[in-house]
């Protein structure tokens, strides 16, 4: 299948756009089609979870086997706690208006990133054999992304990984993480600065052709496709099994009065998504074009241009500022450029015009019919989400995250949040992107009590190794240089 760029250019595979992260134009890759999959529901519905991974991939990437595919998603799953990889807990069971948390956070690092970043490990192993080469991986991190790129790449002898955070604003659970792996292909580096900046930096030494060259670079941030196809599976998995239990629900009731029980339809799957980079809600939202019919509601943290773009039209650069949910500290999502490129019917060259104006002026605006009706945002105060832990522990007795407190802090909201005008019946899955064990002081100062995971715990014990660099393009590529021995003056 080819793979076409937001910007113009493409390619003509998915391992291409793979190995590429960024498009030479600067853009980000898309499948150039989305196969439609509605008459195929119900044999998905039966296959487990590493299967339906082997499945989707290979619509989009046949270049690699079905039988490579089933091999690569059993390994990268295995680790995973959850019995299904993903977990669906019901908190809340109306006639109208179920309500589940889709628990993602059971894998290495327990967070939601270990779906894609455990398969783009895989793939980058693949790959590295395959044509006998090594790779640099060099990403940033708002917390969680970096962890769960080094645990997939984690003693691989052909990768080296750089990964970059913005020093002291990650919580203490995720710095260990990245801190602490004593594997020698591991470079965390500590940035004086944002995650916007590591993120514009990384962008930078994709764009130095003769740099990434040489280093033989490669992405793991969620401009990579791979990421977000990964991702969508869950989507795909969870739209499936609540389908065919619905169906059966149907099937039991028919005497039942109730209306959509009368009109045979199904309850509509609404996901709601803490949003960062606008991944996560991404991969979700292009199932619409395989058939899926489902609403979303994105949930930003007090760093809301996405929310104030949804709701006013206007796209404006803003500096981010630290909150409770560490890993949503972004405000310029990278990945929008992707939902742009789809907002303005898939003309590149509106995606450079909006764009461009964007840069130049910090601020552009957008035809407000453009933003896709079934996608509403929600953005969520630090105060919200100390009351939404607290809420959901003293209601259902679950203990969530801050960044899933944001996604349940914009469903509780009825009113002027979700679904306010609405005649539809829902079944809303708020999306638990990760373990509560991750933030345990905020999460104790909620509820009382101190979650607490051994994985993390047995970290503390280990030494940190770390350096600190000025968030200069530069200066991390004069780093980065030295550890692989393009400079000889040693890296620790
Ligand atoms: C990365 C992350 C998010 C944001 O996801 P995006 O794909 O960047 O929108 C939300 N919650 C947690 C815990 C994360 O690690």
């Amino acid at each position: 299948m080819n793979f076409v760029s937001t910007r113009g250019s493409e390619v003509d595979s998915f391992l291409k756009a793979f190995n590429k992260g960024l498009a030479e134009d600067g853009g980000l890759f898309l499948p150039e089609s989305f196969p439609n999959l509605s008459d195929r529901f119900d044999s998905l519905a039966e296959l487990t979870y590493p299967e339906l991974v082997a499945e989707f991939m290979h619509l989009f990437a046949p270049e690699i086997s079905k039988d490579e595919w089933s091999a690569l998603a059993k390994k990268s799953y295995s680790e995973f706690s959850a019995q299904d990889t993903v977990n669906l807990h019901q908190l809340r069971s109306t006639p109208s208006r179920d309500l589940y948390v889709l628990e993602l956070f059971h894998g290495p690092t327990r967070a939601f990133k270990d779906f894609a970043l455990q398969l783009v490990g895989s793939l980058y192993e693949r790959e590295s054999k395959v044509n006998n080469s090594t790779y640099t991986i060099v990403g940033a991190t708002s917390g969680d992304t970096g962890s769960a790129a080094i645990y997939g790449v984690i003693q691989n002898p052909s990768v080296k990984i750089f990964i970059m955070y913005p020093d002291g604003k990650i919580a203490h659970e995720q710095e260990l993480q990245i801190t602490t792996t004593g594997s020698s292909n591991v470079f965390p580096i500590a940035i004086e600065g944002t995650f916007d900046d590591a993120q514009r930096i990384v962008k930078e030494l994709f764009s130095d052709t003769a740099f990434s060259k040489q280093i033989h670079i490669a992405a793991v941030n969620s401009i990579n496709i791979a990421r977000i196809l990964a991702q969508s599976v869950y989507y795909l998995y969870i739209y499936l099994k609540l389908r065919k239990g619905d169906q059966e629900n149907l099937a039991n009731q028919v005497d039942s009065v109730e209306e959509n029980v009368l009109s045979g339809q199904m309850n509509k799957v609404r996901f709601i998504i803490p949003t960062g980079n606008f991944g996560n809600i991404l991969s979700g939202w292009i199932l619409n074009r395989m058939g899926i019919e489902c609403d979303f509601v994105f949930a930003t943290n007090e760093n809301n241009v996405l929310d104030v773009l949804w709701k006013t039209g206007i796209y404006a650069k803003k500096g981010a500022v630290s909150t409770h949910a560490p890993s949503m500290d972004i405000q310029q999502a990278s990945n929008f450029e992707r939902m742009l490129y789809f907002m303005y019917g898939e003309n590149p060259e509106k995606v450079k015009e909006i764009l461009g104006t964007f840069n130049a002026e910090s601020a552009v605006s957008i035809d407000l019919s453009l933003i896709p009706k079934n996608i509403t945002s929600h953005s969520v105060s630090d105060l919200e989400i100390e009351q939404s832990i607290k809420d959901c522990f003293d209601k259902y007795g679950y203990v969530i995250d801050p960044h899933t407190a944001c996604a349940y802090a914009s469903v509780s909201d009825g009113e002027s949040g979700v679904g306010s005008s609405s005649e539809i019946e829902y079944m809303d899955v708020i999306l638990a992107t990760a373990s509560p064990a991750k933030f345990p002081e905020i999460v104790e100062k909620c509820t009382g009590q101190k979650p607490i995971d051994p994985a993390i715990e047995q970290l503390k014990e280990r030494k940190k190794v770390y350096v600190k660099k000025e968030a200069k393009t530069e200066a991390i590529k004069g780093y980065i240089e030295e550890c692989l021995g393009f400079k000889d003056m040693g890296c620790f």
